[in-house]
């Protein structure tokens, strides 16, 4: 199979736009692993489905259908699709963002998903981005990233997000809550959560540059 690269890490530090640069510029699919959390989410709240109702989550996780299409430009997030309604957008409400990791804990709406991910990775050629892309989903990807940068940092990219998709009423300091609360779920969840794999390069993208990343990773590639 062709090489897979696993980008890993926490909330906000950069992965999305970091794993499309580098799969435009190696010719690679990039796959955001987390739209797919998002895009069960989104349809859990849409149904008004309890969050903690295991067993009607774990029937929707397995008959629904997500779709991930690339985006338009390098700029923008992927097309998503959740049984056959475009939620590209809805899934990155506040809505969604704060109710997410209570779904992603969940054993049975993470095997329906890491099922489909492997299945897209059966051939290779992949740019993954996750939490468990390098420990768990591809565990023998080729080049494993762990991307970190300050709550701090996270926050501050958050709001800059926020702002271009004209909505400036989230202040800076609920972010870095929102952002500190998002990884303490993820990383002690029960089921394969965020960690670096031992195998993994550490990278801290405080105070560099989109490019700057993407060509220390694609340097890591070619090594
Ligand atoms: O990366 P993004 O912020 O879109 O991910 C949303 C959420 O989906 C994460 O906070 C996490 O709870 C979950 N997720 C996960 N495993 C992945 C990708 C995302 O648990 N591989």
């Amino acid at each position: 199979r062709q090489p897979i690269i696993a980008i890993d890490g926490p909330a906000g530090a950069g992965k999305s736009t970091v794993a499309r640069q580098v799969a435009a510029k190696l010719g690679l699919v990039y796959l955001d692993t987390g739209a797919m959390y998002r895009a069960i989410t989104w349809l859990i709240l849409q149904e008004g489905i309890a969050l903690d109702d295991e067993c009607a989550i774990a029937e929707l996780a397995n008959r629904c259908v997500i779709e991930l299409a690339p985006s338009q430009d390098l700029q923008s997030p992927v097309q998503v699709s959740i049984n056959g309604r475009d939620v590209t957008q809805a899934i990155r409400s506040l809505e969604v963002t704060s109710q997410v990791s209570t779904v992603a804990a969940q054993t049975a709406v993470r095997q329906a998903l890491v099922k489909q991910q492997q299945n897209w990775g059966k051939k290779g050629g992949l740019v993954a981005e996750g939490r468990d892309i390098g420990t768990h989903v591809f565990p023998d990807a080729e080049v494993k990233i762990f991307l970190t940068a300050s709550v701090q940092e996270r926050a501050r990219r958050r709001l800059k997000d926020f702002k271009k998709q004209g909505q400036s009423t989230v202040s800076v300091e609920q972010l870095e809550k929102d952002i500190a609360e998002r990884d303490r779920k993820d990383s002690t969840r029960k089921v394969s959560p965020l960690k670096k794999a031992p195998d993994a390069i550490e990278v801290n993208t405080d105070g560099l540059s989109v490019n700057e990343v993407t060509e220390k990773i694609v340097g890591y590639y070619q090594q």
